[in-house]
């Protein structure tokens, strides 16, 4: 029998960023005893990186502003293929979430009139992102974790012990999910620093890992990034949804190497910074694709015009969602007119003047300063895109987040649908806040309606051990950093920004052989922290998701968003009635079906003008009256 710490709880949240925080928070208030696991340090989520801001309607810097044209821009820039109910309860529940944040104790900047200040991004028809400078992320973490505090500092009123009701556990890994038959019953993972195992015993567990972008080379994310939450639901038997839709985030430094691909926030452009190549010319007015074309201002001055004057004056092409503009860079970077580098300038420093934008921008000042020796108030940045988000995740209930296995939620980045084929920037924030209280709330729900508790099977407990030192157990085998090398090496040369079904299934060769090389892998050392365990745990689920999303991306016959075929360049609108669905087959391999999306209801259809609807829908998709 395995030798292990075990804790039993009602809930537990994998992951605490600003879906599993906001999880936890909801959990715990519906009375469930809850526990928070990260494998990071407590504060460190991913979360904490998110600059630009959190998208809500709340009409503070346009009064024109509200829910449903939230709801329409959230559809338009995920091509319509996102799920709509999610969409519409993301857009009407985002406000509330925003200000009940500013109740936790959030400080975000300000109106002249003392509102909270809301600023532009792309795809967004209004000002509409709540920010804190460019460090909003990490005062969305600060506020829900002071809220946490605030929560246990109630329970040791009332019990004598903090953490009565609501522990973390950071620095702790969670390899594998435990079932009794269909159902969780906990969750088997090991602690960072020491290696010991530790067990969860709990009837309902709300995923909330974020993202995968470890799998690529280029690109924004950190190292936590390795779709664990994606790859540990495949194996308690969900499925995942949309996972072709990558976004390249179209401007991450390029400059110098080490840093190659860390975010350039949207709100440079947002704030008046235009994209320029190696001419001098600022290119995206050429890129403004049909379905954008009446939004979207047609010369330089009317597009000046709108920082000022919004309402009479047409959006800057450089604030079209982000696949549009990450192509465009592509393509002048393949043109022969890139940066010195391979990127494009985006250009601040002519634009504002430089007090402002170290007041507006100080992370990216400080960043460029620091990283690149590139003062940003006085010369252009070089950009490029970066891999930056995945809108495929755990197909989940919009209304209460739980997956297709009873007892498994999903919330946040890892979760799938809301964004559709392209998330808008300032949408993944106030994604977090909506869903991940639904998230919290479904589970709480779950568990009051189970007659008892699941119970764990002790060899399912010896399998996950097995599983986890099976690296330990080979001599001689391949070590984990070569193949995390070229498993990235390859999605980002064969599975990148722009496809070609030639290259896809050179890439499902490759991950076929990483396969059989992971299998024969070893690790060196023991258990205490051992980075190359670690990796090597990590490696199993990153190969999972590139499955996932090099097979989806070859069956995906249509350019939409974040997935661009070199053979299939337009968007199709039989195909956006698909999803494909990625379940894991009896070997652990990827299986890759097609499911029908739900038609759009017709009240919400009906906030669309018909012409708009036939770029997008079929025939019989359209209005009947
Ligand atoms: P995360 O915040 O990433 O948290 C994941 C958690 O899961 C972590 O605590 C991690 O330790 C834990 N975890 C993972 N695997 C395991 C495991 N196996 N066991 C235990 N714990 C595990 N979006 C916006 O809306 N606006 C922005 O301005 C914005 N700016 C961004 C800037 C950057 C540089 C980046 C990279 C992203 C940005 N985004 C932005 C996107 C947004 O930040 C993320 O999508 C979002 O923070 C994801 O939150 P999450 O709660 O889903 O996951």
């Amino acid at each position: 029998m395995t030798e292990l710490e075990r804790h039993s709880y009602d809930v537990v949240v994998i992951g605490a960023g600003g879906a599993g925080l906001r999880a936890a928070i909801e959990a715990r208030e519906q009375g469930k005893k809850t526990a928070i696991i990260c494998k990071s340090l407590f504060g460190k989520a991913h979360t904490v990186m998110a600059e630009g801001g959190c998208a809500a309607a709340m009409g503070n810097a346009n009064s024109n502003d509200n829910w449903q044209v939230h709801y329409r821009d959230t559809m338009r820039g995920g091509k319509f293929l996102n799920n709509w109910r999610m969409a519409e309860l993301h857009a009407q529940e985002a406000p509330d979430r925003v200000w009940e944040l500013e109740t936790y104790g959030a400080l975000f900047d300000r109106t002249p009139d003392g509102r909270i200040s809301q600023r532009n991004f792309g795809g967004h028809t209004y000002p509409r992102l709540a920010h804190v400078g460019d460090r909003t992320g990490l005062e969305l973490i600060r506020t829900l974790q002071q809220k946490i505090v605030s929560l246990q500092q109630e329970d040791f009123e009332a019990t004598g012990d903090y953490e009565a009701n609501l522990k973390v556990f950071a620095e702790c890994t969670i390899t594998e999910l435990l079932k009794d038959g269909d159902a969780i019953s906990g969750a088997f993972g090991y602690w960072r620093e020491s290696g010991r195992f530790v067990l969860f015993e709990a009837p309902a567990v709300v995923l909330a890992t974020g993202g995968v972008g470890k799998s690529f080379k280029v690109t924004s994310n950190s190292w936590e990034y390795t779709g664990d939450g994606h790859a540990l639901a495949m194996r308690a038997g969900a499925t995942l949804i949309n996972m072709e839709f990558i976004q390249f985030h179209p401007t991450g430094m390029v400059w110098p190497p080490s840093v190659k691909g860390i975010l350039v926030t949207e709100s440079v452009r947002g704030d008046g910074g235009v994209l320029k190549n190696s001419e001098g010319k600022r290119f995206m007015f050429e890129y403004v694709p049909d379905v954008f074309r009446a939004q979207y201002a047609e010369s330089e001055d009317e597009a000046d015009r709108w920082y000022k004057d919004p309402d009479n004056n047409r959006r800057p092409p450089e604030l079209l969602p982000r696949d549009e503009v990450a192509r465009a860079i592509n393509s002048e970077v393949k043109a022969g007119r890139g940066t010195p580098h391979g990127g494009v300038f985006l250009d601040v420093s002519t634009r504002l003047p430089a007090e402002e934008i170290t007041r507006r921008l100080p992370s990216m000042h400080h960043q460029f300063k620091e990283l690149a020796d590139v003062d940003i108030t006085a010369e252009p940045m070089e950009v490029g895109p970066t891999c930056h988000y995945v809108m495929g995740g755990v197909e989940v209930d919009p209304d209460t987040a739980s997956s297709k296995v009873p007892g498994l939620f999903a919330a946040g980045e890892v979760a799938g649908g809301m964004h559709g084929s392209n998330r808008l920037g300032g949408n993944s924030l106030s994604d977090l806040l909506v869903f991940g209280r639904r998230a919290g709330l479904g589970a709480a729900t779950y568990v009051d309606s189970l007659a008892e508790r699941p119970k764990i099977d002790e060899a399912d407990i010896d399998a996950a051990a097995t599983e986890a030192l099976a690296p330990f157990e080979l001599e001689g085998g391949e070590n984990p950093y070569s193949i995390h090398q070229e498993l990235q090496q390859s999605m980002n040369d064969l599975v990148g920004i722009i496809r070609k079904e030639a290259e896809m299934e050179q890439a499902l060769g490759r991950l076929a052989e990483f396969r059989g090389r992971i299998a024969k892998m070893t690790v060196e050392g023991h258990r205490q922290f051992n980075p190359g365990w670690h990796l090597a745990l990590d490696l199993r689920n990153m190969l999972t998701v590139s499955e996932c999303v090099a097979k989806a991306a070859l069956q995906r016959q249509e350019s939409r968003g974040g997935h661009t075929r070199d053979d299939y360049p337009a968007m199709s609108a039989e195909w956006r009635k698909k999803l494909l669905v990625c379940k894991l087959d009896a070997d652990g391999g990827v299986d890759v079906s097609e499911e029908q999306q739900i038609p759009m209801r017709e009240d919400l259809l009906e906030l669309f003008e018909v012409d708009e609807l036939k770029k997008y829908l079929t025939e019989e998709e359209l209005p009947t009256a």
